[in-house]
């Protein structure tokens, strides 16, 4: 499924931000990224979607390997790859349907009122995953008419829009209070066990992961110091 090898990422400033990184995750599961501030978390992600090179080391995706992918092949495997991000990145002006549309072109069109210039299969499509995170009721809103946590479902469903083999999912609940958070981890813990769909989700709260991922992968500085069951977690990791 995704096998990362002996992963290394020095920055030009001379950072060492992940010094020999080795893991592989299996389909379905979800793997919570813990670990204090500078441990490399957000560079290990950023490594497999490739917004930052790496500098050693492999990224298997499937039989692909996305450390070593040139410019003009990383468009086919990001597309295989859903993000999720904690500030949401939705386009406020358009609408819950479009900004999940959206997600199936890759970028955000300019135009008004998209909508009806996608097939309509993608369209019932889009409409089956907005009733799978609970916004059924609210498909034609505006995206910022809605809270935190309906925006936090409108990411999820874009990021499922284009079928994607690997959820990547960046600290989704910093941004809401402890029980929409939880409500957010339930539901993408759900969704991944139904589609088989692994994830990593970088979190911080340590307590929040434990309630609700399959395993645990602990970083401090570059390197792996955990990787277990959540109930294997010890406070001095
Ligand atoms: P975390 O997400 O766990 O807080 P980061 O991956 O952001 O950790 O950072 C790991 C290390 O890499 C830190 O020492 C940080 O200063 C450094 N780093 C992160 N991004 C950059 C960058 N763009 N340029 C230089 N150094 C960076
Ligand atoms: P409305 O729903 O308000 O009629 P439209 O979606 O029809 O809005 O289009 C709004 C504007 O965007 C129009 O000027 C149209 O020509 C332009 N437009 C529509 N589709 C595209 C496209 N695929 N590429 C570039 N411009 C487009």
């Amino acid at each position: 499924m995704l096998r990362i090898e002996a992963l290394e990422k020095r920055y030009k400033t001379g950072d060492h931000a992940l010094k020999g990184v080795s893991f592989a995750i299996e389909p379905g599961q979800v793997v919570g990224l813990i670990g204090p501030s500078g441990a490399g978390k957000s560079s290990l992600i950023r490594c497999i979607n490739r917004l930052v090179e790496p500098t050693g080391g492999k990224i298997l995706l499937g039989e692909i390997d996305i450390a070593s992918m040139n410019r003009g092949e990383l468009r086919q495997v990001r597309r295989r790859i859903g993000m999720i991000f904690q500030e949401y990145a939705l386009v406020e002006r358009l609408t819950v349907m479009e900004n999940v549309l959206s997600g199936r072109l890759g970028y955000v069109p300019f135009w008004r009122s998209f909508t009806r210039r996608f097939p309509q299969a993608d369209v019932d499509k889009a409409f089956a995953l907005l009733d799978r995170v609970g916004l059924s009721d609210h498909v034609d809103k505006r995206a910022d008419a809605l809270s935190g946590g309906q925006r936090q479902r409108v990411g999820i469903a874009r990021a499922l829009e284009q079928d994607p083999e690997l959820l990547l999912i960046d600290e989704p609940t910093a941004s809401l209070d402890p029980k929409t958070s939880r409500q957010i981890m339930r539901l993408i813990c759900e969704i991944c066990a139904e589609r088989n769909l692994p994830a990593i989700i970088n979190i911080h709260d340590v307590n929040l992961a434990q309630m609700f991922v399959d395993r645990i992968i602990g970083l401090r500085a570059g390197e792996v110091v955990f990787d277990g069951k959540p109930d294997a977690l010890t406070n001095d990791v």
